[in-house]
């Protein structure tokens, strides 16, 4: 049921374009091969759909690209399908996952020195479907892409735990892997007694990610992690934190502070570091977090966006459900691969490409 939920969430990803039923083109459908296309067209971004496959009902969890099982495509455990497009980069075995997550921790230490290494190294390291989330109704540690718990003896000897969600793409399993490796460090150098507010904790842990995104040169994860609504305003604000006294302050502050957030620890800032609770949720959500240009729509002189599914043909105002909330968007103007709009919160009219995401303040 959930891989069905997730399914749905992803459904209306996609654009059509209706050419005159008479006219060929020289699209050829990236699913099944087929064409000069003809007539109905769905235009992906990948490229053209022909309106069979578009009628097809498995998707890809990661791109929404109807699939057709077998043919170059991937499926997990709990019934995801992975395209042949996103399948060279999906992470579906635990040998791959180990490695990705050991190079992560390999390169945060080489980045803060042994300081941010694990006093007890041996990690087990395991790949979890959606199902498991659902199952375990935890919240600590827990959180969309990931899981890592920390057992620890009365001697105060650890073993560390890390699960991480199958099917990702490979920088997005190395970005959640750098988060649980920080959230394993935190288990073992918190001090017995010391608590910290959980958002202050998953606050780090995305630093932790995004240091190493960053490290590596991927403008698409920081974007993200910067971006991402859970995280927005947290991520920010510890960056104030890290830009004016490093990374390393933040751990020695784990280990050695008494606050239970940044808020009041440190005077160094003019404004007060707001840190905002980080909500994660362990099951798929039925509505979209950023804004998606899905695609176009063209039938003769007519011109539709597809906005989180919602079709607009410019000078039309109508609501976008997100999980935020509702929001009034206009359609200004109707582009060749992008659409212009006037979205209630940003000054400034927002362009979107297809396939491009954008999450509002
Ligand atoms: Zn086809
Ligand atoms: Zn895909």
């Amino acid at each position: 049921m959930t891989s069905l939920r997730l399914l749905a969430l992803i459904l209306f990803l996609f654009a059509a374009v209706f050419n005159s039923a008479a006219e060929e083109t020289n699209y050829f459908c990236v699913v099944c091969g087929q064409g000069p296309l003809g007539g109905r067209i769905w235009i992906s971004k990948w490229g053209a759909i022909c309106d069979d496959c578009y009628k097809l009902e498995n998707r890809c969890a990661l791109c929404g690209l109807p699939v057709r099982e077998g043919e170059g495509t991937a499926k997990t455990g709990d019934g995801r399908f992975i395209c042949k497009f996103d399948k060279k980069d999906a992470v579906l075995d635990a040998d791959a996952a180990k490695e990705i997550f050991t190079d992560a921790r390999q390169d945060l230490a080489s980045l803060f020195g042994p300081g941010f290494a694990l006093q007890f190294p041996e990690v087990s390291v395991n790949l979890f479907d959606v199902d498991y989330w659902s199952e375990k109704g935890r919240s600590d540690g827990l959180h969309k892409f990931g899981f890592s718990s920390t057992h620890k003896t009365p001697s105060g000897k650890c073993t560390h735990q890390v699960v991480m969600l199958s099917g990702q793409l490979r920088d997005n399993l190395a970005a959640t892997a750098a988060h649980e490796y920080a959230h394993l460090w935190i288990n073992e150098n918190l001090p017995a007694g010391r608590v910290i507010d959980g958002d202050t904790v998953e606050a780090i842990c995305e630093l932790s990610a995004y240091e190493l995104m960053d490290a590596r040169k991927r403008p698409a994860q920081l974007k993200r992690i910067l971006e991402n609504p859970y995280t927005h305003g947290a991520i920010l604000k510890l960056r104030e934190v890290e830009r004016e006294h490093g990374f390393r302050f933040v751990l020695n502050w784990v280990k050695e502070g008494s606050a239970p957030n940044f808020e009041t620890t440190t005077t160094a800032f003019a404004a007060p570091i707001k840190i905002l609770a980080l909500t994660f949720t362990n099951k798929p959500v039925p509505l979209p977090e950023a804004l998606k240009l899905g695609g176009l729509l063209l039938e003769g002189q007519m011109r539709h966006a597809i906005v989180c599914g919602v079709a607009f043909a410019a000078g039309e105002t109508k609501k976008i459900k997100l999980q935020r909330g509702a929001v009034e968007v206009r359609c200004r103007e109707i582009r060749r691969n992008e659409v212009l709009l006037d979205v209630e919160g940003f000054s400034a009219p927002v362009t979107l490409k297809i396939g491009e995401e954008k999450y509002l303040p």
